[in-house]
Protein backbone atom coordinates (compact mmCIF):
# COMPACT_ATOMS: atom_id res chain seq x y z
CA UNK A 1 0.00 0.00 0.00
CA UNK A 2 1.39 3.41 -0.56
CA UNK A 3 0.08 6.94 -0.78
CA UNK A 4 0.07 9.51 -3.27
CA UNK A 5 0.70 13.18 -2.22
CA UNK A 6 -2.58 13.99 -2.78
CA UNK A 7 -2.47 16.92 -1.14
CA UNK A 8 -1.04 18.18 -4.37
CA UNK A 9 -4.15 18.66 -5.42
CA UNK A 10 -6.26 18.16 -2.63
CA UNK A 11 -6.24 18.15 1.22
CA UNK A 12 -6.59 14.81 3.26
CA UNK A 13 -9.58 15.53 5.59
CA UNK A 14 -10.06 15.59 9.23
CA UNK A 15 -8.02 18.44 11.16
CA UNK A 16 -8.49 21.74 11.92
CA UNK A 17 -7.09 24.35 9.60
CA UNK A 18 -4.37 25.50 10.97
CA UNK A 19 -3.21 29.52 10.97
CA UNK A 20 -0.85 30.93 8.36
CA UNK A 21 2.58 31.17 9.92
CA UNK A 22 5.94 31.90 8.17
CA UNK A 23 8.02 28.91 9.32
CA UNK A 24 11.72 28.70 10.04
CA UNK A 25 13.27 26.42 7.18
CA UNK A 26 12.95 22.74 8.24
CA UNK A 27 16.57 21.58 10.66
CA UNK A 28 17.33 17.58 9.11
CA UNK A 29 16.95 14.46 11.67
CA UNK A 30 19.67 13.06 10.18
CA UNK A 31 21.03 10.47 12.75
CA UNK A 32 21.40 7.09 11.57
CA UNK A 33 18.31 5.85 13.03
CA UNK A 34 16.23 8.62 11.08
CA UNK A 35 17.95 7.34 8.10
CA UNK A 36 17.70 3.96 8.59
CA UNK A 37 13.85 4.30 9.38
CA UNK A 38 13.82 6.63 5.54
CA UNK A 39 15.59 3.72 3.79
CA UNK A 40 13.00 1.46 5.72
CA UNK A 41 9.81 3.11 4.74
CA UNK A 42 10.88 4.14 1.23
CA UNK A 43 11.80 0.64 0.16
CA UNK A 44 8.52 -0.18 0.99
CA UNK A 45 6.55 2.25 -1.14
CA UNK A 46 9.12 2.20 -3.71
CA UNK A 47 8.17 -1.42 -4.39
CA UNK A 48 4.39 -0.78 -3.86
CA UNK A 49 5.59 2.01 -7.15
CA UNK A 50 7.26 -0.50 -9.34
CA UNK A 51 4.78 -2.97 -9.32
CA UNK A 52 2.57 -0.05 -10.91
CA UNK A 53 5.25 0.26 -13.77
CA UNK A 54 7.47 3.23 -12.23
CA UNK A 55 10.64 3.89 -14.12
CA UNK A 56 13.58 6.04 -13.02
CA UNK A 57 13.42 9.08 -15.19
CA UNK A 58 16.20 8.33 -18.42
CA UNK A 59 19.22 10.99 -19.04
CA UNK A 60 17.72 13.44 -21.50
CA UNK A 61 14.04 12.28 -21.63
CA UNK A 62 11.34 14.57 -22.15
CA UNK A 63 8.00 13.50 -21.97
CA UNK A 64 5.34 16.79 -23.11
CA UNK A 65 8.09 18.43 -23.30
CA UNK A 66 9.18 18.05 -19.59
CA UNK A 67 12.78 16.96 -18.24
CA UNK A 68 11.76 16.25 -14.75
CA UNK A 69 14.87 14.90 -13.85
CA UNK A 70 16.62 17.93 -14.86
CA UNK A 71 13.67 20.20 -12.72
CA UNK A 72 14.61 17.89 -9.76
CA UNK A 73 18.34 18.55 -9.68
CA UNK A 74 17.34 22.11 -10.05
CA UNK A 75 15.47 22.39 -6.90
CA UNK A 76 17.43 19.57 -4.70
CA UNK A 77 20.59 21.96 -4.18
CA UNK A 78 18.27 24.61 -2.22
CA UNK A 79 16.48 22.48 -0.19
CA UNK A 80 17.24 21.47 3.11
CA UNK A 81 18.41 18.16 2.93
CA UNK A 82 20.73 18.92 -0.54
CA UNK A 83 22.81 15.08 0.31
CA UNK A 84 20.28 13.40 -0.75
CA UNK A 85 20.12 11.44 -4.01
CA UNK A 86 16.96 13.28 -5.62
CA UNK A 87 15.88 11.00 -8.28
CA UNK A 88 12.60 11.69 -10.30
CA UNK A 89 10.33 8.52 -11.66
CA UNK A 90 7.85 8.47 -14.35
CA UNK A 91 4.45 6.36 -14.26
CA UNK A 92 2.23 5.96 -16.86
CA UNK A 93 -1.11 6.78 -15.50
CA UNK A 94 -3.45 9.61 -16.67
CA UNK A 95 -4.39 10.33 -13.15
CA UNK A 96 -2.16 13.57 -12.13
CA UNK A 97 -0.49 13.39 -9.42
CA UNK A 98 2.79 13.60 -7.94
CA UNK A 99 4.70 11.67 -5.07
CA UNK A 100 7.81 11.76 -3.03
CA UNK A 101 9.59 9.14 -0.64
CA UNK A 102 11.50 10.00 2.71
CA UNK A 103 14.81 9.13 0.93
CA UNK A 104 14.68 11.50 -2.37
CA UNK A 105 13.31 9.47 -4.59
CA UNK A 106 10.44 11.45 -7.02
CA UNK A 107 7.59 10.09 -8.62
CA UNK A 108 4.88 11.55 -11.23
CA UNK A 109 2.65 10.69 -14.00
CA UNK A 110 2.41 11.12 -17.06
CA UNK A 111 -1.45 12.69 -16.19
CA UNK A 112 0.23 15.43 -14.32
CA UNK A 113 2.41 16.00 -16.92
CA UNK A 114 0.22 16.27 -19.90
CA UNK A 115 -2.13 17.97 -17.85
CA UNK A 116 0.76 20.78 -17.83
CA UNK A 117 1.24 20.41 -21.11
CA UNK A 118 -2.89 20.94 -21.74
CA UNK A 119 -2.41 24.31 -19.80
CA UNK A 120 1.09 25.35 -21.79
CA UNK A 121 2.76 25.43 -18.40
CA UNK A 122 6.42 26.32 -18.37
CA UNK A 123 9.02 25.15 -16.50
CA UNK A 124 7.88 27.23 -13.11
CA UNK A 125 4.71 25.49 -12.78
CA UNK A 126 6.04 21.80 -12.53
CA UNK A 127 9.13 22.64 -10.22
CA UNK A 128 6.22 24.09 -8.05
CA UNK A 129 5.26 20.66 -8.38
CA UNK A 130 8.29 18.84 -7.72
CA UNK A 131 9.29 21.41 -5.12
CA UNK A 132 6.17 20.73 -3.43
CA UNK A 133 7.23 17.05 -3.14
CA UNK A 134 10.76 17.80 -2.23
CA UNK A 135 9.26 19.94 0.73
CA UNK A 136 7.31 17.27 2.22
CA UNK A 137 10.74 15.19 2.00
CA UNK A 138 13.08 17.77 3.60
CA UNK A 139 10.36 18.59 6.10
CA UNK A 140 10.97 14.49 7.17
CA UNK A 141 7.07 14.61 7.41
CA UNK A 142 6.58 10.85 7.10
CA UNK A 143 8.71 10.47 9.78
CA UNK A 144 7.25 12.91 11.75
CA UNK A 145 4.00 11.09 11.53
CA UNK A 146 5.01 8.35 13.43
CA UNK A 147 4.74 9.08 16.94
CA UNK A 148 7.70 9.48 18.77
CA UNK A 149 7.25 6.73 21.10
CA UNK A 150 6.49 4.60 18.49
CA UNK A 151 9.63 5.84 16.62
CA UNK A 152 11.79 4.21 19.30
CA UNK A 153 9.65 0.95 19.18
CA UNK A 154 10.37 0.82 16.03
CA UNK A 155 13.87 1.35 15.85
CA UNK A 156 13.89 -1.37 19.20
CA UNK A 157 12.21 -3.99 16.46
CA UNK A 158 14.78 -3.27 13.97
CA UNK A 159 17.55 -4.02 16.31
CA UNK A 160 15.37 -6.96 17.81
CA UNK A 161 14.79 -8.16 14.49
CA UNK A 162 19.00 -7.64 13.85
CA UNK A 163 19.13 -9.53 17.14
CA UNK A 164 16.75 -12.68 16.59
CA UNK A 165 18.24 -13.41 13.48
CA UNK A 166 21.59 -13.50 14.97
CA UNK A 167 19.99 -14.87 17.50
CA UNK A 168 18.09 -17.45 15.11
CA UNK A 169 21.63 -19.05 13.88
CA UNK A 170 22.37 -20.18 17.20
CA UNK A 171 19.14 -22.13 17.12
CA UNK A 172 16.49 -19.51 18.84
CA UNK A 173 13.05 -19.18 17.57
CA UNK A 174 12.20 -18.08 13.90
CA UNK A 175 8.84 -16.64 15.62
CA UNK A 176 10.47 -14.55 17.13
CA UNK A 177 11.68 -12.73 13.83
CA UNK A 178 8.45 -13.31 12.40
CA UNK A 179 6.59 -11.06 15.24
CA UNK A 180 9.35 -8.20 15.38
CA UNK A 181 9.06 -8.10 11.67
CA UNK A 182 5.00 -7.77 11.47
CA UNK A 183 5.01 -5.25 14.03
CA UNK A 184 7.41 -2.77 12.39
CA UNK A 185 5.98 -3.71 8.85
CA UNK A 186 2.78 -2.46 10.63
CA UNK A 187 3.86 0.23 12.14
CA UNK A 188 5.55 1.53 8.88
CA UNK A 189 1.94 0.96 6.82
CA UNK A 190 0.11 3.10 9.18
CA UNK A 191 2.81 5.69 8.70
CA UNK A 192 2.16 5.66 4.89
CA UNK A 193 -1.21 5.39 4.86
CA UNK A 194 -2.39 8.12 7.84
CA UNK A 195 -1.06 10.55 5.00
CA UNK A 196 0.11 14.14 5.02
CA UNK A 197 -2.06 16.87 7.56
CA UNK A 198 -2.76 20.56 6.58
CA UNK A 199 -0.73 22.06 8.08
CA UNK A 200 2.56 19.69 6.36
CA UNK A 201 0.57 20.29 2.92
CA UNK A 202 0.91 23.92 4.06
CA UNK A 203 4.56 23.99 5.37
CA UNK A 204 5.66 21.85 1.98
CA UNK A 205 3.73 24.84 -1.06
CA UNK A 206 5.65 27.47 1.51
CA UNK A 207 8.96 25.25 1.04
CA UNK A 208 8.14 24.95 -2.75
CA UNK A 209 8.06 29.07 -2.51
CA UNK A 210 11.00 29.29 -1.23
CA UNK A 211 12.74 26.61 -3.34
CA UNK A 212 11.50 28.35 -6.74
CA UNK A 213 12.87 31.57 -5.62
CA UNK A 214 16.39 30.53 -4.50
CA UNK A 215 16.42 28.18 -7.64
CA UNK A 216 15.05 31.33 -10.26
CA UNK A 217 11.77 30.29 -10.98
CA UNK A 218 9.17 32.62 -11.11
CA UNK A 219 6.99 32.32 -7.55
CA UNK A 220 3.74 33.15 -8.98
CA UNK A 221 3.62 30.11 -11.23
CA UNK A 222 1.73 28.48 -7.70
CA UNK A 223 -0.91 30.98 -7.47
CA UNK A 224 -1.53 30.43 -11.40
CA UNK A 225 -1.54 26.47 -10.48
CA UNK A 226 -3.79 27.12 -7.34
CA UNK A 227 -5.97 29.21 -9.15
CA UNK A 228 -6.76 26.36 -11.44
CA UNK A 229 -6.42 23.83 -9.12
CA UNK A 230 -10.38 25.94 -7.94
CA UNK A 231 -12.00 24.43 -10.75
CA UNK A 232 -11.67 20.98 -9.58
CA UNK A 233 -13.71 22.53 -6.39
CA UNK A 234 -16.22 23.99 -8.09
CA UNK A 235 -17.34 19.83 -8.89
CA UNK A 236 -16.40 20.15 -12.61
CA UNK A 237 -18.84 16.69 -13.22
CA UNK A 238 -15.94 15.65 -15.74
CA UNK A 239 -13.05 17.07 -17.10
CA UNK A 240 -10.48 15.73 -20.22
CA UNK A 241 -6.98 16.67 -20.55
CA UNK A 242 -6.21 16.27 -24.10
CA UNK A 243 -9.16 13.97 -24.97
CA UNK A 244 -8.28 11.70 -21.90
CA UNK A 245 -10.51 12.11 -19.30
CA UNK A 246 -9.12 12.11 -15.73
CA UNK A 247 -10.34 9.75 -12.84
CA UNK A 248 -12.04 11.09 -9.75
CA UNK A 249 -9.81 11.24 -7.14
CA UNK A 250 -8.39 14.17 -8.71
CA UNK A 251 -12.03 15.70 -9.25
CA UNK A 252 -13.02 15.17 -5.41
CA UNK A 253 -14.55 18.10 -4.36
CA UNK A 254 -12.79 19.72 -1.01
CA UNK A 255 -12.43 23.04 0.05
CA UNK A 256 -9.07 23.81 0.62
CA UNK A 257 -7.31 24.98 -2.34
CA UNK A 258 -8.86 28.41 -1.76
CA UNK A 259 -6.94 28.46 1.95
CA UNK A 260 -3.73 27.14 -0.43
CA UNK A 261 -4.01 29.94 -2.63
CA UNK A 262 -3.97 32.47 0.45
CA UNK A 263 -1.14 30.81 2.31
CA UNK A 264 0.67 31.99 -1.24
CA UNK A 265 0.16 34.76 -1.49
CA UNK A 266 0.30 35.86 1.99
CA UNK A 267 4.01 34.44 1.98
CA UNK A 268 4.63 36.36 -1.09
CA UNK A 269 3.11 39.54 0.12
CA UNK A 270 5.54 39.10 3.24
CA UNK A 271 8.72 38.37 0.95
CA UNK A 272 7.94 41.57 -0.84
CA UNK A 273 7.51 43.80 2.28
CA UNK A 274 10.86 42.40 3.70
CA UNK A 275 9.23 39.83 6.44
CA UNK A 276 11.18 37.03 4.65
CA UNK A 277 14.56 37.34 4.13
CA UNK A 278 16.64 34.73 1.65
CA UNK A 279 13.43 32.48 2.52
CA UNK A 280 13.45 32.94 6.35
CA UNK A 281 11.26 34.89 8.34
CA UNK A 282 13.64 38.14 8.72
CA UNK A 283 14.74 38.07 12.41
CA UNK A 284 13.22 41.59 13.42
CA UNK A 285 10.34 40.34 11.81
CA UNK A 286 6.61 39.75 14.48
CA UNK A 287 5.60 36.38 13.25
CA UNK A 288 2.10 37.76 14.63
CA UNK A 289 1.55 40.69 13.27
CA UNK A 290 -0.84 43.61 14.25
CA UNK A 291 -3.90 44.39 12.39
CA UNK A 292 -2.64 47.34 10.63
CA UNK A 293 0.63 45.32 9.40
CA UNK A 294 -1.56 42.71 8.32
CA UNK A 295 -3.46 45.23 6.28
CA UNK A 296 -0.88 46.97 4.61
CA UNK A 297 0.98 43.64 3.30
CA UNK A 298 -2.50 42.62 2.03
CA UNK A 299 -2.98 45.92 0.28
CA UNK A 300 0.53 45.46 -1.06
CA UNK A 301 -0.36 41.73 -2.18
CA UNK A 302 -3.56 42.81 -3.71
CA UNK A 303 -1.43 45.45 -6.06
CA UNK A 304 -0.52 41.61 -7.84
CA UNK A 305 -3.68 40.98 -9.48
CA UNK A 306 -5.86 43.13 -11.80
CA UNK A 307 -8.66 44.40 -9.75
CA UNK A 308 -12.26 42.57 -9.61
CA UNK A 309 -9.67 39.51 -10.72
CA UNK A 310 -10.79 36.37 -8.41
CA UNK A 311 -7.48 36.52 -6.48
CA UNK A 312 -7.74 40.66 -6.07
CA UNK A 313 -11.59 39.67 -4.67
CA UNK A 314 -9.94 37.18 -2.22
CA UNK A 315 -7.34 39.29 -0.57
CA UNK A 316 -10.30 41.87 -0.41
CA UNK A 317 -12.46 39.18 1.52
CA UNK A 318 -9.28 38.89 3.92
CA UNK A 319 -8.74 42.92 4.28
CA UNK A 320 -13.02 43.06 5.09
CA UNK A 321 -12.44 40.33 8.07
CA UNK A 322 -9.71 41.95 9.48
CA UNK A 323 -11.95 45.38 9.75
CA UNK A 324 -14.32 43.33 11.37
ZN1 LIG B 1 1.67 17.36 -0.49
Amino acid sequence: MWRWCLGMLLFVSGCATPQYALRSAPVPMESAQVQRLEKMVSDQQATQFAKEGAKPWQFGERLWGFDVQEVVERLAPVTERPALRYQAHLIHDANPNAAALADGRVYVTSGMLQYLASRGSDESELAFVLGHELGHTAAQHIVKRIPQMQRQQLLMSLVGVGAAIAAQRGGSSAQQVGGLTRSAAGLVNQAILSGFSQADELEADQLALRYLMKAGYDPMAPVRMLEDFRKFDKGTPSIQVQGVPIPAPFLRSHPYTERRLQDVQRYLADVKSGHVVAGQPATSAPTVSSIEEQRSRLREAQTLYPPGSQSWKNIQSQLDALAH
